[in-house]
Order: structure tokens, then sequence, then C-alpha cells
């Protein structure tokens, strides 16, 4: 796919404009221009974009704005989770949504067209993978969103997860390159610690990140307390086995002193009983963890039931006894089909359909 301006970091943009013989002190405010004002077309009439620069912008040198199109959005109930369907220049769709509350929106990004990990609970994973995204096109969602925020709340983002279509460390330099662009405080300056990277256990993914220079969250899906049991739902953990991936966990959790998110979605007569709880502490015994409960959402093309109540509450109440910490995350946007690629699935079907 074509760059865009979205996606220079700082120091590519500073490169690109030495390149073309344009002082690189020109870089700040066509950075600024993009990254905080979210401008695009438009940057020529930006303040502080001087004439050399204009030049440059329309040289036909210089790389244009990300074309991404809205083409289908869904507010939740509350109004506080929005979901929508964006259209790319080659015409593939991708999803992000805004989640949270009043002073800590987030953005969940997607990472890829599609996803070849093939998880049997997920829409995206039934579609199959299509294709990585540049970091212009993840820097691009993130600023849908924000402009969204901005105009619906009068508010900023203030966290990032790369937790929407894809498998984002399968797409590890773009992914890092976009981040890099949004913690840029002379962008939209999220930190670091604000933003998380969700994986199925991509175990090289992991491994890098650990030795990145800067210290994302990590959340890993787990779902199963043995191979045999997460590989029926994650195909790749036969790639990736158990013992593997949390010795990978330890490895990140001891460089980088940080504390390892664990996702495991409850699945009703699946996952969610008494020994499962039991295996899974002592599957983290004696890691900084943390697990967050996810009740399912249940999506088409997925036969499986969500949890009862009460099997929620005893499975925590049984990790927590056990010492480790969790979560049950509350199914915000559940009517807003939130389940990544929920939204794309509906509106295939629903074209089908016609
Ligand atoms: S859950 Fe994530 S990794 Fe698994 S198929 Fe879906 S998008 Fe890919």
């Amino acid at each position: 796919m074509a760059e865009s301006i979205e996606g220079l970091t700082f120091a590519a943009l500073e490169a690109r404009l030495s390149a073309a013989g344009v002082n690189p002190v020109h870089a700040r405010p066509v950075f600024s221009a993009v990254q905080r004002r979210l401008q695009g077309h438009e940057l020529h009439l930006a303040d502080g974009i001087l004439p050399p620069v204009e030049r440059w912008l329309a040289s036909g040198a210089a790389p244009g704005p990300c074309v991404l199109e809205l083409v289908d959005s869904i507010p939740s109930a509350d109004g506080f989770t929005e979901k929508y369907l964006l259209r790319l220049e080659d015409g593939a769709e991708v999803e992000a949504v805004r989640m949270g509350f009043p002073g800590r929106f987030t953005a969940c990004l997607s990472s890829q067209v599609g996803c070849a990990m093939g998880c049997v609970f997920c829409a995206t994973g039934q579609m199959g993978f299509s294709r990585h995204l540049t970091a212009g096109e993840m820097v691009a969602q993130a600023h849908h969103v924000e402009r969204s925020l901005r105009a619906s709340h009068g508010e900023h983002l203030r966290n990032i997860v790369m937790m929407g279509m894809g498998e984002p460390l399968h797409n590890f330099e773009p992914v890092m390159e976009a981040l890099d662009i949004l913690t840029d405080n002379r962008g939209l300056n999220i930190g670091p610690a604000r933003m998380a990277i969700s994986t199925v256990g991509h175990i090289p993914g992991i491994l890098k990140l650990a030795r990145h220079p800067k210290r994302y969250s990590l959340a890993v899906s787990l779902h199963g307390a043995s191979d045999e049991e997460r590989g029926a739902l994650i195909p790749v953990n036969k790639k990736w086995p158990l013992s593997d991936l949390l010795e990978a966990c330890r490895e990140y959790s001891a460089i980088k002193r940080a504390r390892v998110f664990f996702a495991w979605t409850l699945i009703g007569g699946v996952n969610d009983s008494a020994d499962h709880a039991r295996r899974l502490a002592v599957l983290l015994q004696g890691m900084d963890a943390h697990v967050n409960l996810i009740p399912l959402n249940a999506t088409a093309g997925y036969e499986g039931e969500a949890p009862s109540e009460t099997n929620v509450r005893e499975f925590q109440q049984i990790i927590q006894a056990a010492g480790l910490p969790s979560t049950v995350r509350q199914r915000r946007g559940i009517d807003v089909a939130a389940g990544c690629g929920q939204l794309k699935a509906k509106r295939l079907k629903c074209t089908q359909r016609r």
C-alpha cells in the first residue's frame, strides 16, 4: 500500500524533508499539523507551514493523507461506545472502536485486514488473512476516533489498544511505528503506559516486544489451561504451545519489569468450570500477572454460549483466592457487536442476503 503522511514518524519526516532539500527544522509544524490538529488535505493552509514545505507538499514527492472512508458506524445505547467500519484505499475494510467513559476514552485499532490466526470464536479469524495494515492506516484509525471523540464529547483519546482485527505482533514493525507516532509528544502524546498490545500468543513478537525500547502493556489471550483445550480454540497453539508461551511471557515480564495481562474468554460449558479456574491459577503461579475474564460475546459463526453469572463469579473467586488478581470485563458495547470483526461480518452477511 502507498505510504501516507500520517504514517511518517518524526524522524522519518525529518529525513524526507532533508532528502528533498528542505531544512528539517520544518518537520515540527508539519508533524504537529498532521498529528495534533489532524489536518491532511488542507495542510498547506495550516499555520507555520512555510513556502519551502508547501512546495514539497505540492511536488508529488510528499506522501498524501491516508484514504479512510467511513462506511458504517454504530453507537451503543449509552453513547460511550461507537464502532466504525472504515474503507481503505484498496477497498479493504477494517474496524475501529471508541470505548470507555468520560475522562478515559480508549481507541481499539485494527492491525491487519482479516487475520491468519483463525481463532474459532472470532469473526475476523473466520474471514482469513488479506494483508497487513501500514503504520499510516493504523494512525489514521486513531485520528478518526479522536476526531469523532472531539465532536461528540469534546474529549481526547487517553488510551490505545491494539485489539481490533488482526494479530498485531504478526505485523510488528508497522505497529511499532504507528505506536511511536501516537506516543510522540509533538502529536497526540498518548503515553506508552496507556497503550496495550493484545496477542493470541505470537512468541517471536513477544520476545521482540520485550527488547523494544518502549514499554507497552502486553495482553495475552489464553482461554485454555492445557495445549489440548487451548488448541481447540486457538489453532496457533500447535505452533506456539502453552509452556513456550508462558516462558516468553515470563521473559517479557522480567526484562520490562512489567505485569502481563491475560485474557480468558469464558465460554459456557467449555472453559468456565471451577476445575478450569484452579488449573489456570496453577499455570500462572509466581508470575506478575493479571487476568481479564471476558464472558463470551456470542458471534455469528461460533456456536459457543455465554457463561452463567454464577460460573463467572465462582471462576473469579477461585483465581482470586489463589492470589491471582482479576477483573471481569464489563460487556460495554455488546449492543454494537463489539467483538472484533463482528460489524464487518454482519455487514457481509447483509450484503450476501441482498
Ligand atoms: S482473536 Fe485476534 S488473533 Fe484470533 S483470529 Fe481474531 S483477530 Fe486474529
